[in-house]
Formats: C-alpha cells, structure tokens, sequence
C-alpha cells in the first residue's frame, strides 16, 4: 500500500494526515492532542479496539452511544466541538463513504463540529469509490448488522447486502466526503493494522 500516495491525495483535498503503524501511537497521539475538550464518538468498531473512549476521557468529556445507549447521547454528541469516528471505507484517491442507519455519523462528519478526526485501519482502504461502496455494502454492513443482533438478510446470511427492505435496514443515509467541508477542519488517522469493521 502506497501510504506516501494516499496521503498526498487527501491532503489535496483539504486534510491534514497523519500515519501511524499501531494502534497505540495512534491513540497516544490523539491523548496528546487533546485536553480538556469536548468530544463526540461515532459508532464504530475501530474506536472501541483502541481503548479509545477509556484513554481519552482522563482528560476530555466524551460523548459515546456506545456507552450509554440512546439518542439523546447521540444528540449530545452531535454537540461537541470535537468529533472522533471511523469510516466505512476510503479511497486511495483521498474520499470517505460511511453508511449510517440514524445518520449522527453522517451529520457531524458533514457539518458541525469545528475538528472532525478519522480513524482508518488498511482494511477500509479501496481503489476507487465503487470498490469503496462495495465494501460499505457487503462487508461493512453485514458485521453491522450482524453486532447488533439485527436479523436483515446480510446479518442472518452473513455473506452479502441484499438491498432489504427489512424495518432493521442499517442502510439509509450514504455520504461521500469528496472534500473537506467548509469551516471544518478534518484529519485521516492511518493505522497500518486492521481495525473495526
Ligand atoms: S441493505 Fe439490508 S441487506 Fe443490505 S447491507 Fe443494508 S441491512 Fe444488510
């Protein structure tokens, strides 16, 4: 994987990156960064493999449904200035595809708050934006669904997406961060592991 390349492609499109081999640097970096903030968490696999939530609230207020579930702590998380989440897939063509079922994830990646940081281990790294929505589908997804005790068809299967029309459907907000949006500042966290989903 040419990370060098990768990066150059995002950072032409708005973000700062940042490159790390483990997910302890990572996580190291991000406690060094921030302090005394307020900060929201996505859903998401990555974050919790990290140790993140645990690290981080020593010094931060963190905001995670995953914690406490529910949507008040969703809505509450969608107030923070800071803003900490994974993503379905990237591209090495420097774009960010995340599928949501309640779309907390998709609003704050969109619009909100003032520093959106991204978590990417290899496995969410794809070619192009077809690859990318690919993997979102019948990867992503179905572990999803499958986490949480969903019975959608990819989650009973657990092989594929079948485009269901299950009320349980995960899918129903797709985004696609083609640049960083404006009056927000966003960072790529690479991770050279596999993490989350
Ligand atoms: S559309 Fe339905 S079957 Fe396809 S991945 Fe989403 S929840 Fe699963």
């Amino acid at each position: 994987m040419d990370y060098s390349q990768i990066r150059q492609n995002f950072e032409k499109h708005g973000f700062t990156t940042q490159f790390f081999s483990t997910k302890e640097e990572a996580s190291r970096y991000l406690s060094d960064a921030l302090q005394n903030q307020t900060i929201g968490f996505g859903g998401s696999e990555t974050l919790k493999e990290m140790g993140l939530f645990e690290e981080l609230q020593q010094t931060n207020v963190v905001v995670w449904h995953n914690k406490i579930p529910g949507m008040q702590v969703r809505k509450l998380a969608n107030c923070a200035d800071i803003y900490i989440t994974s993503a379905n897939a990237v591209t090495e063509t420097g774009e960010i595809v995340n599928i949501d079922g309640t779309g907390n994830r998709v609003a704050m990646t969109a619009f909100g708050p003032n520093m959106c940081y991204y978590i990417v281990g290899k496995n969410k790294i794809r070619t192009n934006l077809t690859d990318a929505y690919e993997r979102c589908k019948n990867v992503a997804a179905p572990l999803n669904a499958k986490r949480l005790g969903f019975k959608t068809p990819c989650a009973v299967k657990g092989d594929k997406c079948y485009d269901c029309n299950s009320p349980e459907r995960i899918c129903r907000i797709v985004s696609i961060i083609e640049r960083v949006p404006l009056g927000m500042k966003c960072e790529i966290i690479f991770v050279n592991e596999e993490l989350g989903y």
